[in-house]
C-alpha cells in the first residue's frame, strides 16, 4: 500500500468510526441511560470488566465459569444490573463464550465495528452503553442468532424465570 492509499484508507477508517459513534448515540437515546465517567467506572468494575465493558475488549475463550452455567436464572449487566438474558435463551455454542440466541426485549443495542477490519456487529447494554460481545447469524432456531457474550461482564442470579 503506497503512502496516498494509506492516507485515504486511514481517512475512511476515521469516517467509519465517527459514523459508528453517531449510530450508537442515536440508538441509545430512546432508552433510560446511565452515564458514568471513566473514573467512576474504574471504582465499580474490576480491571478485566473495565477492559471488556468500557474498552470493548474480549476475554480469553473458555475463561468464564458461566460457559457451564446451566441452572435456571437470569444474566445481568455488571455495569448497571440491566437484565439481558435468561437461562432459557442460553445454549452451548462450543465457542468458549457464553452464548444466547435471544435477549430480553430492548436489553441491548447494536452497532458495526471494524476492529478486525471486516465489519462485525457489536452489541452493548442499552442502559449503561457497556460493550458485551458480538452478534452472529449462526445460532440455533428459532432466531438463528448467536449473542457471543463475555462472561466477565455478566452477573448470573439463580432465580425463577417467567
Ligand atoms: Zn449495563
Amino acid at each position: 500500500m503506497n503512502f496516498n492509499n494509506r492516507r485515504i484508507f486511514i481517512k475512511l477508517l476515521i469516517s467509519l468510526l465517527i459514523l459508528n459513534n453517531i449510530i450508537l448515540k442515536k440508538d441509545l437515546s430512546a432508552k433510560e441511560k446511565i452515564k458514568r465517567t471513566k473514573d467512576e467506572w474504574k471504582k465499580i468494575l474490576t480491571e478485566q470488566q473495565y477492559y471488556v465493558l468500557i474498552n470493548e475488549g474480549t476475554e480469553v475463550p473458555f475463561s468464564s465459569s458461566l460457559n457451564n452455567e446451566k441452572r435456571e436464572g437470569n444474566f445481568y449487566c455488571v455495569g448497571c444490573n440491566n437484565k439481558l438474558f435468561s437461562s432459557k435463551m442460553k445454549y452451548d455454542s462450543g465457542t468458549g463464550w457464553p452464548s444466547f440466541f435471544e435477549t430480553y426485549k430492548n436489553a441491548v443495542g447494536t452497532k458495526i465495528d471494524f476492529k478486525l477490519i471486516y465489519p462485525r456487529t457489536e452489541y452493548h447494554c442499552s442502559k449503561c452503553g457497556g460493550h458485551h460481545g458480538h452478534l452472529f447469524d449462526d445460532g440455533p432456531e428459532p432466531t438463528k442468532k448467536r449473542y457471543c457474550n463475555n462472561g466477565v461482564v455478566l452477573k448470573f442470579i439463580a432465580e425463577k424465570v417467567s
